[in-house]
């Protein structure tokens, strides 16, 4: 079941995950992009925990709410109003007192795709939302199935993005969007949400 609490603790993984892991993602966009990601996503986590410690949320719809603002205004490049429409339309989502999380991401999802006109394939992070959310229909989320969608945006070519700029060049790399989604969703289920 979606909490407060665990919905917290997931955002805050999240954000360790993302802390840890800076330097790896900054490389990723490197090699296709403009070599920030790592950095913009930092800097939004950062502002996000801050914000969650601030505020004291006693709702999901409030965290996520609260998750979001701080990602839109911090992350900055493509992916910060990418995360933080995600996380605006999982608060929308989040309204009932049973929420599931599949709806949740499905919603999440809707958001990225509305906001930034990616199809699956395309090599972005929409290439591991979509995966995530087919697992969780059917019940086959895992570590191994995550790893398995961020590895399999390297066969893809980009077009969208920074990173369509390449062209080719970018077939061969992981799409730092769909890694540090990654860390979203490994941080979700070892938090049991
Ligand atoms: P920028 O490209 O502005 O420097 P970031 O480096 O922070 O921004 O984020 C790049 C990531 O954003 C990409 O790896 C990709 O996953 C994601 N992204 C970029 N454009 C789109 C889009 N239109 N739809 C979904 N995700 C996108
Ligand atoms: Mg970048
Ligand atoms: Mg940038």
């Amino acid at each position: 079941m979606v909490t407060v609490e665990n919905t917290v603790n997931w955002l805050k993984n999240f954000a360790d995950k993302i802390e840890t892991n800076k330097a790896y993602l900054s490389d990723l966009d490197r090699a296709i992009g403009d070599g920030d990601h790592g950095n913009n996503m930092a800097r939004g986590v950062q502002a996000m925990v801050e914000k969650l410690d601030d505020s004291e949320p006693t709702s999901v719809q409030a965290v996520l709410k609260t998750a979001s603002m701080a990602l839109l205004s911090k992350i900055g490049g493509a992916s910060g109003p990418l995360y933080g429409t995600a996380l605006l339309e999982m608060s929308k989502q989040a309204k009932e007192d049973q929420i599931e999380v599949k709806s949740l991401v499905e919603a999440g999802l809707a958001g990225i795709q509305k906001r930034g006109k990616a199809e699956v394939g395309e090599k972005t992070m929409v290439d591991l939302w979509a995966p995530v959310l087919d697992h969780l229909n059917k019940q086959t989320l895992s570590k191994e199935a995550i790893d398995e969608a961020v590895n399999a945006t390297k066969d893809l070519k980009a077009t969208k993005g920074r990173a369509s700029y390449v062209g080719d060049r970018s077939i061969g790399a992981i799409d730092p969007g769909a890694a540090s989604s990654g860390y979203l969703f490994e941080a979700m289920m070892e938090e049991g949400v």
